[in-house]
């Protein structure tokens, strides 16, 4: 099977490919690059499925009918922010989207807040289009703490400041390895694996 990535984010194809292989699912997934680049979508609606189908939809029109196409809409979810910056994630720190940006701010805006009221969550909604408006959607969620300072040299965006439930290190520490067994795109990608045995079964 073929799958049109709708993101212009080489982090997060990076992760989906390891993802897919890991996965033994025997499915291809194509950059959006293969049709000129991932047209640009306003992450308006205020939901992580929100803004997944805006992507997945906006990718699909310029692909023949026949043609699946998946987007991710992710962010992190922090507790003393009331679930911020959640949805906005990329635009926290202004509409250019600078992750590096984005990371200052996070942790600034939490500095001082005492360690009990650290808890934040990783959230990655994928969404699956296929023909006739066929549409899955899988979430998943990874639960830990934020760190004062960022810690770490791998991932991408939030991971140096993310320290997920049951480790002592970051994402970032921790490695794609590990990252991709326990992160919310592996969790999201663990269920659209099983939605996909499921639909193979029931053909
Ligand atoms: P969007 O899904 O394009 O709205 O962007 C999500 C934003 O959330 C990214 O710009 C990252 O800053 C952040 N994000 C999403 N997933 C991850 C992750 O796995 N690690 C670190 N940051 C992430």
């Amino acid at each position: 099977m073929k799958l049109h990535l709708a993101s212009g984010n080489a982090h997060k194809a990076q992760e989906m490919n390891a993802l897919a292989a890991a996965s033994g699912l025997a499915v291809e997934i194509i950059s959006a690059r293969s049709v000129g680049g991932m047209p640009p979508v306003e992450e308006d609606t205020g939901t992580f499925i929100g803004n997944a189908r805006k992507k997945a939809l906006a990718l699909k029109a310029k692909l023949p009918p026949e043609a699946w196409v998946l987007a991710d809409d992710s962010g992190v979810c922090v507790d003393a922010l009331d679930g911020g910056p959640g949805v906005e994630s990329a635009y926290f720190a202004g509409p250019q989207g600078d992750s590096a940006a984005n990371l200052r701010k996070l942790v600034e805006v939490m500095r001082g807040v005492p360690e009990e009221k650290r808890g934040a969550s990783f959230v990655c909604v994928l969404l699956l289009a296929g023909p006739g408006g066929v549409e899955a959607v899988f979430e998943g969620r990874c639960t830990g703490r934020l760190l004062d300072e960022p810690r770490g040299g791998t991932g991408f965006g939030y991971d140096p400041l993310f320290v997920p439930e049951g480790y002592a290190q970051s994402y970032a520490e921790l490695g794609e390895d590990i990252k991709n067994i326990i992160s919310h795109r592996a969790q999201a990608w663990a269920l659209l694996v099983e939605w996909n045995k499921m639909a193979a079964i029931a053909s």
